[in-house]
């Protein structure tokens, strides 16, 4: 059978990105049927060998049924069944917890097509139970729900809130994984939003609780506003901690994004209470800083901040915004130069002159760099050289 996402994602009418496969077959009886491919035996304690073929990666799992979960996560063990329905009854979500094969079908014991149809995300079997077993499932619900559009079942939500405990067990690296793919949905901030205490329990922060219902209405849209970029969700996220950059960096670090993500939540919150740049000098100089990519993706990230302001002022906000992405345009249109190392002329010219300090050589290039920033000068060789030599 092809079984769990795959199924899901094809009755929407979606690619599957891997195509999962279970089968009563044994792990020995996967190797000797597959002994002509390359087999990797992943997980095979758990089941699962990997096939590697022309057409891709097929991983292939015996039905299995888990044991008893002691750590919020991790089954004490598993057992391989000879039944589909049993194997069915492990899966998180009935739409996850359905499969397929020419032969029988579609076996879908847990309604997970109705589901689907519904645009209902429910666990299969007792949602409390269900959920304090592997505390990675209200993640997995919060992903689902956003990424697929889907309303989170009563029950299955009332066992959201009430097991968010169990997630300070869930690796951090986990919960960021999960957390990239949610907000790489349409409308993040919909869902996520609706759970306060459950995000306060993922980033290690009461903030969530503590807004009142009407910012938290705010945020939701400004997060729904952002493009579906994770730095920029993040740090959307974070918006009404700003103002306290060292907590802000403390809880980036605690997700273990990548590091450029890292530095991108990080720039944007750092930036975000500076004035938008009112000249096109101003805009050099911050570009000259943080580079033309941050300050656009910057700006973008700022625009949406509008929602946080009183009407009489958001047409004035996005005109400045517009303002400054003009100037970013312009730089980057005419190639203008923003920083001492895009200067006509460089530290070995000032040394060929004469000047052997590096601390005066420095000093001159960033005056140099402002002059011509403010279209004193032009950014030419001969004319810098001229400038300074020539008085
Ligand atoms: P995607 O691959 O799009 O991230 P998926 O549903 O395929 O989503 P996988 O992590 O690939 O997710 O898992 C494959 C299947 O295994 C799921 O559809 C589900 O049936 C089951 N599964 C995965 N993780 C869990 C879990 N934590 N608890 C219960 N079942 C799970
Ligand atoms: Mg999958």
């Amino acid at each position: 059978f092809v079984v769990g996402g795959c199924v899901r994602d094809d009755l929407l009418g979606l690619t599957p990105d891997d195509w999962d496969i279970c089968t009563s077959a044994k792990p020995e009886e996967i190797l000797q049927t597959f002994h002509d491919f390359n087999v990797i035996p992943t997980g095979i304690q758990h089941g699962t060998v990997t096939v590697v073929c022309e057409e891709g990666i097929a991983e292939i799992t015996t039905f299995r049924n888990d044991g008893i979960y002691t750590d919020s996560r991790h089954p004490e063990s598993v057992t391989f069944v000879s039944d589909i329905t049993l194997d069915l009854a492990r899966r998180d979500f009935t739409v996850n917890a359905m499969a397929y094969a020419p032969k029988y079908g579609l076996v879908d014991p847990y309604g997970g097509r109705m589901d689907l149809q519904k645009k209902l995300l429910r666990c299969v079997g007792e949602a409390d139970k269900r959920l304090k077993e592997d505390a990675l499932r209200i993640l997995r619900a919060l992903r689902f729900a956003v990424l697929y559009e889907l309303k989170i079942e009563s029950e299955t939500s009332a066992a959201m809130r009430r097991n968010k405990g169990g997630i300070a067990s869930v690796a951090r690296e986990r919960i960021w994984t999960e957390l990239k793919k949610t907000f790489s949905g349409n409308h993040p901030g919909e869902t996520l939003l609706d759970y306060p205490e459950v995000l306060s329990v993922i980033f290690e922060t009461s903030i969530f609780c503590d807004l009142p219902y009407k910012e938290r209405r705010k945020l939701m849209e400004y997060l729904d506003l952002l493009p579906p970029c994770p730095s920029m969700r993040l740090a959307g996220l974070f918006y009404p901690l700003h103002q306290d950059f060292s907590l802000c960096t403390k809880l980036v670090q605690s997700l273990k994004p990548d590091n450029k993500t890292k530095n991108q939540v990080l720039t944007y919150l750092s930036l975000s209470d500076k004035h938008l740049p009112a000249t096109l000098a101003d805009a050099r100089h911050l570009t000259g800083q943080f580079g033309i990519e941050t300050l656009d993706a910057f700006f973008t990230w700022k625009a949406g901040q509008a929602v946080f302001l009183p009407q009489s002022q958001q047409d004035g906000f996005k005109k400045a915004v517009a303002t400054a992405m003009q100037f970013l345009e312009k730089i980057q249109k005419e190639q203008l130069c923003c920083s001492v190392k895009e200067l006509a002329i460089n530290g070995s010219d000032l040394l060929s002159a004469g000047i052997s300090d590096g601390m005066e050589i420095g000093r001159i290039l960033q005056s140099v760099l402002d002059r011509v920033i403010q279209d004193e000068l032009p950014n030419e060789k001969k004319a810098i050289l001229a400038h300074l030599f020539c008085k």
